[in-house]
């Protein structure tokens, strides 16, 4: 069932051969077939924008007021390239390493050795949109480190990277939205996918304005639709981002792969109180200069200045001197919720540690800090009231990125022919734990690079028989969204959709979130059924659905992160090893690091969704490594 299609050959020519094989539509036919890509941030602008380019009608749609709002504007630290500018032992060998051994070797090299090939072309593509990259005083295009690697490939601008990027894809989409290929579909929200004869051929809208349900056929589905770490209820993500278009193409048939992989990040600030909807990241490039730290005796509240220097715990320093502060995210962050339970965190509640720039501050000065971390402190200090130059910031791990997502092989196609899916929303390349400024780098090699050659090889090679909307497989999945929505307004019950999802995400934040145990997940299997009939009987949501309702938008995302979460608890419970964010208290070394089990383990898990109630049909892809050979990760 899971067939990867890995091209054969040696790994530094598999892309090059493959595309050279992959099948071409000639110019003048390419108006002749339609594309539907769901999603406008990075992975799916790039794309509609390529694919328009090329000469495909594409229509293009996104749940906000603009492609300029999707989640990858929030993006902050910067993008990894191999271009080893900095002379500084780089190259896309190490990167690819660095990937594979960051991702605890559960990702699949062929795809990996691809992206970190692709890397390089992206920075080109990025700084001929005019994309300010920082530079150096001389002009060169400037980069730092981030953890998990010894060398300095991210290319930024300042805490901005997203935002910059974003924009130049999304003068791009313009530039084809302009030339009437891109048809931009803002405000319309995904809820189903349409099959037809086996392939994807369409989807089911519904306009968040006016709540009308539409139908869309095209010859080609791509869905780019983001992370779900929402799932969690608090997270770093946008509010918005959800799971709902790759769950109800999960439903429809399209397989599921490693959905308990979830990033914590190791760099965010804490949870303040109760009542709080979101949290927020503080870039990981920050531990390029800034020191964690915590006290070395238990409670002890004195003032972080009052603190002598051989009264601290520089604990990654300490335990990792080879990477030090810039340990991978998984690493980090488990250290840091450590330290914390040993009773040595800051702030209230003790969820929390510094991140001192005192030192950098001394060697480089405040305005050389300023000029490279400003926005991101000002940010620091609009949330909490501090002054980072002059107090450590305080940070704590938050759900960040979701490396599961829909199953794809290399042609990143899901197992629904004609079904693709790109960035965030698919499941490949980081295996269990995402190096940072890694995201960015694959949304975009998706979407400029790859899509672009495998999309027109799926057209001219399969035959893609003509239908449009007036096909009865449109009428059937229109008139069951319509009844989903009419179910879940009708309900009128007592609890808000928010109650519900806070309920869910605190269980898998305490069972599926950090650490993960047998019977901790064991508890959410049993208790997340219930949550999900409590939902169906009684959720209470406002208003109608034929017209604009953001608390029926919250209950439809809602519902379907109740079904995912449960998948995500069977997954993590099968998954009996710990593996870079994945971490079983059961597996783990004597020095309390993640124990792999690669006997046993060395797989991808893939779901098929077979009626929910607990029931989904097990897939493996076996994972094989040539060129990065298995070995206990090490960063000491
Ligand atoms: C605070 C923060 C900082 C980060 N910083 C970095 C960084 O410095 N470097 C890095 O590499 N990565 C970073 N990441 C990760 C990175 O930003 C994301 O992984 C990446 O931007 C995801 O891009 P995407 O195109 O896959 O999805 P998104 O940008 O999330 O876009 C999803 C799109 O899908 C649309 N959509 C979703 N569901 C539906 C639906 N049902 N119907 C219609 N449309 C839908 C949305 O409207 C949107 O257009 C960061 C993440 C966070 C949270």
């Amino acid at each position: 069932m899971l067939e990867s299609k890995i091209p054969s050959g040696p790994i530094e020519q598999k892309w090059e051969k493959s595309r050279f094989e992959m099948k071409l539509v000639n110019p003048a036919n390419r108006r002749k077939h339609s594309v539907i890509i769901v999603g406008s941030g990075l992975a799916g602008a790039a794309a509609a924008a390529s694919l328009g380019q090329q000469g495909y009608p594409v229509d293009c749609f996104c749940f906000q007021d603009s492609p300029r709002r999707a989640h990858s504007i929030a993006a902050q630290g910067g993008i990894n390239a191999a271009k080893n500018y900095r002379n500084d032992g780089d190259s896309i060998f190490r990167l690819f390493y660095d990937t594979v051994k960051g991702g605890d070797f559960r990702a699949r090299e062929a795809n990996v050795y691809r992206l970190a090939q692709i890397s390089v072309n992206i920075i080109d593509q990025c700084v001929a949109q005019g994309v300010p990259f920082a530079r150096e005083y001389g002009g060169l295009l400037d980069t730092r480190s981030f953890g998990g690697v010894q060398v300095s490939r991210t290319f930024y601008a300042r805490g901005q990277t997203g935002q910059q990027l974003l924009l130049g894809a999304y003068q791009a989409l313009e530039e084809q939205a302009a030339a009437g290929t891109v048809k931009m579909h803002t405000r319309s929200e995904m809820l189903d996918l349409v099959l037809v004869n086996g392939k994807a051929r369409g989807i089911i809208t519904r306009n968040l304005v006016t709540g009308a349900i539409e139908s869309h056929a095209a010859d080609v589905v791509v869905l780019a639709t983001g992370g779900y770490g929402n799932v969690f209820y608090l997270s770093t993500n946008a509010k918005g981002s959800n799971t709902t278009a790759i769950w109800r193409a999960h439903r429809r048939g399209a397989l599921f792969g490693n959905p308990c992989f979830t990033q914590i990040h190791p760099t965010c600030i804490p949870v303040s109180s109760e009542h709080q909807s979101k949290l927020t990241l503080m870039s990981e490039s920050l531990r390029n200069d800034g020191r964690v730290w915590v006290p070395r005796k238990n409670g002890d509240d004195r003032a972080p200045g009052a603190i002598p220097e051989d009264e601290r715990d520089y604990y990654l320093e300490r335990r990792y001197p080879s990477f030090g502060n810039l340990v991978p995210r998984d690493v980090a962050s488990r250290a840091a919720k450590e330290v914390c339970d040993e009773g040595r965190g800051v702030g209230p509640g003790g969820q929390g540690v510094y991140l001192d720039f005192a030192d950098a501050i001394r060697r480089l000065g405040e305005s050389q800090v300023r000029e490279k971390y400003g926005n991101l402190f000002d940010m620091y200090e609009e949330i909490t009231g501090e002054n980072a130059y002059k107090v450590p910031m305080r940070i704590f791990p938050a759900v960040h990125y979701t490396m599961g997502g829909l199953w794809v092989d290399y042609h990143l196609m899901s197992t629904i022919p004609g079904l693709f899916v790109a960035g965030e929303a698919n499941f490949s390349d980081h295996g269990a734990n995402r190096l940072g400024a890694s995201a960015l780098m694959q949304g975009l090699a998706d979407g400029y690079f790859i899509l672009p050659y495998t999309l027109p090889n799926y057209i001219a090679s399969s035959a893609v028989e003509k239908i449009d909307t007036s096909h009865p497989a449109f009428a059937a999945a229109k008139d069951e969204v319509m009844k989903r929505v009419t179910t879940m307004v009708n309900i009128r019950g007592k609890r808000t959709v928010d109650s519900i999802h806070k309920e869910l995400g605190r269980m898998m934040w305490e069972n599926c979130g950090m650490t993960r145990s047998e019977a901790g997940l064991k508890s959410n299997l049993a208790r997340i059924p219930q949550l999900q009939e409590e939902f169906w009987k009684n959720v209470n949501i406002i208003g109608t659905g034929e017209e604009l309702n953001q608390s029926l938008e919250k209950a439809g995302r809602v519902a379907d992160f109740l079904e995912l979460g449960e998948l995500m608890c069977i997954d993590a419970l099968q998954r009996a090893e710990s593996c870079g964010g994945h971490f079983r208290v059961e597996s783990q070394t004597p020095e309390g690091e993640a124990l792999r089990d690669d006997e046993h383990f060395s797989y991808v898990s893939a779901w098929e969704w077979k009626g929910g109630g607990g029931h989904w049909g097990f897939h493996k892809e076996p994972l094989a490594f040539e060129h990065v050979h298995l070995a206990q990760r090490s960063y000491k």
